[in-house]
């Protein structure tokens, strides 16, 4: 198997706590929430970042965002911010792409949000 953090956690080699599951996608609590509500959605697929989407795979980004939406309703949220850091100035550390939804609290806009390090 590959040495992916999120290949072994959709393989349940690694636990996690799921959210939602389907034939494309795996959704799962974040370890570190930074929101009440902070879920990773993650394709199946192992595509390394968003640098790495293409003609041939693009429709599973899609499949994210479907899942999204069904677990928002699932849930009953009804606002939430999704976040795809890509490379390591965006803040990715796990190279398998991922998507924060985010919510559960009132969100601000702007530079400050960028939590800047530097
Ligand atoms: P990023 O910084 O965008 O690459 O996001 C990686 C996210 O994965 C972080 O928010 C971590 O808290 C989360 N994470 C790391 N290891 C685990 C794990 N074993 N289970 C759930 N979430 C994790
Ligand atoms: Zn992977």
């Amino acid at each position: 198997m590959m040495d992916c953090l999120f290949c072994k956690i959709i393989d349940g080699e690694i636990p996690s706590t799921k959210v939602y599951e389907d034939e494309y996608v795996y959704s799962f609590k974040d370890i570190a929430p930074i929101a009440p509500v902070h879920y990773l959605i993650i394709p199946k697929a192992h595509i390394a970042s968003a640098n790495d989407i293409t003609e041939e795979n693009s429709s599973l980004v899609a499949k994210v965002f479907e899942a999204a939406a069904k677990i928002a309703k699932a849930e009953g949220i009804e606002s939430y911010r999704i976040i795809n850091n890509c490379g390591d100035d965006a803040g990715q550390t796990v190279k398998h792409m991922h998507f924060h939804m985010l919510a559960g609290v009132k969100m601000g806009w702007g530079p400050e949000s960028l939590g800047k390090t530097e």
